[in-house]
């Protein structure tokens, strides 16, 4: 018995430990959205943008880029962005952050447009952005504020994202359209792939997930699943990216396949928008 107890000691330690590091994670989240909410009012903020190229395979030129939002909290340490969006979207907070990644990167192609630069940028959307009432209205009220063009814009959202309140974000989606923004199925292939989805709504870009793209040199089902996702995309008249390219093997097969546009390490890391410059000026065509 003595044993017995001894377990059901060992037991309770064990859960009371388990409940205080539970504690601190929760508490670690509530300071964090806390600093996050600071971060977005702050004037000399610690936020910004990176954005990573993405080379159009047919011209071996660089005409489109991804806006990838980056956080340097106080501490001085880089916080995951898949981590603090998500928590902004259960805080609450994602409109205020997309509202502030839309004004920033819509300055930013302002100033590139200016300087002769021209992309087409990638904005990533969360589901709750794009049944926002006043969405499309900030959207639109930006871009004409700054005098770019909605064709300069993409929008990115999930299989995930497409999937709630459908009839609502078909709409919307369909109004963004007519205005002349251009949507994305971004990381195609890990959700629910919807077909009966890229058939209804209106949609220009598929973008495979990376986790097809990231093995494609080793991987026969990878190269079958990648090629014939091109196909389907040019069927249904839909440019086709593939994201997370880290080699020149991946790369080449990518050529093969007929696949539009790549993005990945292998051409650059996201980066801030000097650097991009910088590296843009400086790109000779590896394809
Ligand atoms: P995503 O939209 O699918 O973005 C692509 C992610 O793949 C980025 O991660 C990018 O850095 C990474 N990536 C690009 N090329 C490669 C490669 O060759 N190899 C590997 N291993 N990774 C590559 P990041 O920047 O950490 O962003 C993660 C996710 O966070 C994004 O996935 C997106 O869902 C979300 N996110 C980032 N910025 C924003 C934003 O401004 N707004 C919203 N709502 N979400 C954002
Ligand atoms: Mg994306
Ligand atoms: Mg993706
Ligand atoms: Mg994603």
């Amino acid at each position: 018995s003595t044993m017995a107890v001894a377990a059901a000691d060992k037991e309770q330690l064990f859960v009371r430990y388990y409940q205080q590091g539970e504690d601190e994670a929760y508490l670690y989240k509530i300071r964090l959205i806390d600093e996050f909410k600071s971060a977005l009012e702050s004037e000399n903020s610690p936020l910004f943008m990176n954005y990573q190229p993405k080379l159009n395979i047919n011209t071996g030129k660089i005409d489109k880029l991804e806006a990838l939002i980056r956080w340097i909290n106080s501490e001085g340490q880089f916080v995951n962005p898949e981590m603090f969006v998500g928590l902004a979207e259960k805080a609450g907070l994602i409109v205020t952050l997309t509202r502030w990644v839309i004004l920033h990167v819509i300055q930013q192609i302002a100033q590139w447009n200016q300087a002769g630069y021209r992309f087409q940028v990638s904005i990533n959307l969360s589901a709750q952005d794009i049944q926002h009432e006043q969405f499309v209205d900030y959207l639109l009220t930006t871009v004409e504020k700054y005098e770019v063009e909605a064709t300069q814009i993409t929008l990115e959202l999930t299989e995930r994202d497409l999937a709630e309140n459908e009839g609502l974000v078909a709409t919307r989606l369909n109004h963004l359209k007519t205005l002349g923004f251009e949507i994305s199925v971004d990381d195609y292939g890990i959700g629910q792939s919807s077909l009966a989805k890229l058939k209804s709504l209106p949609v220009d870009e598929l973008k495979i997930d990376k986790c097809f793209i990231l093995t494609l040199d080793q991987c026969a089902k990878d190269q079958d699943i990648v090629s014939s996702t091109i196909l389907l995309g040019h069927k249904l008249g839909l440019r086709v990216v593939a994201e997370g390219v880290e080699n020149k093997e991946s790369l080449a097969l990518l050529k093969e396949f007929n696949c539009d546009y790549a993005q990945g390490y292998y051409l650059s890391k996201p980066v801030t928008a000097d650097k991009l410059i910088q590296w843009y000026d400086d790109y000779e065509p590896i394809i």
